[in-house]
């Protein structure tokens, strides 16, 4: 364990740290008695993914209501602004893919559950929006939400004058990454040159490559490729780089554990998503057969079926992704199970965006964090809209990707020029 882990451990076990950092209030409440927490009647039962010592945000006072929530989408990126009774404001984002209907679900589904709500009352919010639309559940509805969640992160952070990090316990600060690649049309040979070449140039301590087919039904993108790419990446960036493989659930078990012994015998460290995702029982299988970690969890956003990922231990390492799953709150749930079952955290983050702003600042404040992920697509559409959407651009540097810090919130600048080009859609009291 590192020295500044330890001490953040330290730190959190002493008390009331979390509050006096963030000069807030220390109210946070325990959530069947809480203020502003949800009240789901007598004694725990782990709603909504609240372990049994969750306790209910409450980073900044009562007082303040959200009086409105606004939409930005232009081509793949949406914004969302959130709006309080002291005409203060906060920004956040909806993930990326297939924006566009999550804005619609945002202002037809989502926003209601907000408008008008206390500021404060972060997790009450997000459960009325997930109990509220126990028709239409999951994906869109919580990708909407995410932008809510995190516009009102970044106001916290703004009324407080700190970054959200702090909020969370921890420090701005770098934070180690690993170069992941998002292609299966690129050969082993390429993937190896291009890897060694960023070792070299960005010193990068760790890659994560593609096998397989999403949902392949374990078929490879070219004959052989998965085969192939194991060993010529390994040889291209030596031996003391950490390496990882997605399979983004592409194989049954046999062959899941097949492609890991593989990966083992050439010193990978992690296999993500091996099996249909859903197959929690199947993933158990090749998480108990192999000596490598295995890790989970992006596309999950029920907490239920998290809940059920980590007790049986079905992964190593949990995935949330704070945009699919519907914003911080939910995915600090998450790490916090997991940090109560002794797993790491190492979230998805599959894009250069705002995304990977939110990520970082949990990343530097759990105890249980894994590396950032870091797309090297560089030039692919999602990382060059980004860089028109804010500043300052993202990067990462002797191997750690570098935390924004323009100011309190995420840290970042939202340029009016982007804003005055994307589609805007206004929903208020
Ligand atoms: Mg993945």
């Amino acid at each position: 364990m590192s020295d500044s882990r330890r001490s953040f451990l330290k730190k959190v076990a002493g008390g009331a740290a979390l509050a006096a950092a963030a000069g807030a209030p220390m109210a946070r409440a325990n959530h069947h008695e809480g203020k502003g927490g949800h009240e789901p009647g007598k004694g725990f039962y782990g709603y909504l993914g609240r372990g049994p010592d969750y306790r209910d945000w409450q980073v900044i006072p009562e007082g303040l209501k959200i009086t409105k929530i606004e939409s930005f989408l232009k081509e793949q990126l949406a914004m969302v602004r959130v709006t309080v009774s002291d005409g203060s404001t906060g920004w956040g984002q909806i993930a990326p893919y297939e924006a566009n209907v999550s804005v619609q679900m945002l202002h037809q589904r989502v926003v209601r559950r907000a408008l008008g709500k206390d500021l404060s009352h972060i997790d009450a919010i997000n459960d009325a929006a997930i109990d509220e639309n126990m028709k239409y559940p999951w994906s869109f509805v919580c990708r909407a939400l995410g932008g809510v969640d995190t516009a009102i992160w970044d106001l916290y952070g703004k009324k407080l004058n700190q970054p959200v990090a702090e909020l969370l316990g921890g420090k701005v600060q770098p934070l180690a990454a690993y170069g992941s690649s998002m292609r299966r049309d690129i050969s082993p040979a390429d993937e190896a040159a291009r890897m060694a070449r960023l070792k070299d140039e960005l010193n990068y301590q760790a890659f994560k490559i593609r096998l397989g087919v999403p949902t392949g039904h374990n078929g490879d993108a070219a004959p052989g490729r998965s085969a192939a790419i194991i060993p010529a990446v390994r040889k291209a960036v030596g031996d003391d780089v950490a390496l990882f493989a997605d399979a983004n659930s592409c194989y049954t078990p046999d062959v899941a554990i097949k492609y890991g012994r593989m990966m083992q015998d050439h010193g990978y460290a992690m296999f993500e998503e091996p099996c249909p995702y859903w197959e929690l029982e199947w993933t158990k299988e090749v998480t108990d057969a192999l000596t490598m970690e295995v890790s989970g969890g992006e596309q999950d956003n029920e907490m239920g079926q998290w809940r059920r990922m980590i007790d049986m231990r079905a992964v190593d390492i949990v995935q949330p992704d704070i945009c699919y799953i519907g914003g911080l709150t939910r995915a600090w749930r998450v790490a916090k199970l997991a940090e109560a079952a002794g797993l790491v955290c190492k979230p998805h983050a599959a894009n250069v965006s705002m995304i990977t702003v939110f990520t970082m600042h949990m990343l530097a404040a759990l105890p249980n964090a894994g590396e950032v992920e870091f797309s090297i697509e560089d030039e692919s559409g999602i990382t060059r809209q980004a860089r028109e959407l804010f500043d300052p651009a993202l990067a990462v540097a002797d191997g750690k990707a570098l935390m924004p810090q323009q100011g309190a919130g995420w840290g970042v600048h939202i340029k009016p020029q982007w804003l005055s080009q994307a589609e805007h859609r206004v929903s208020e009291l």
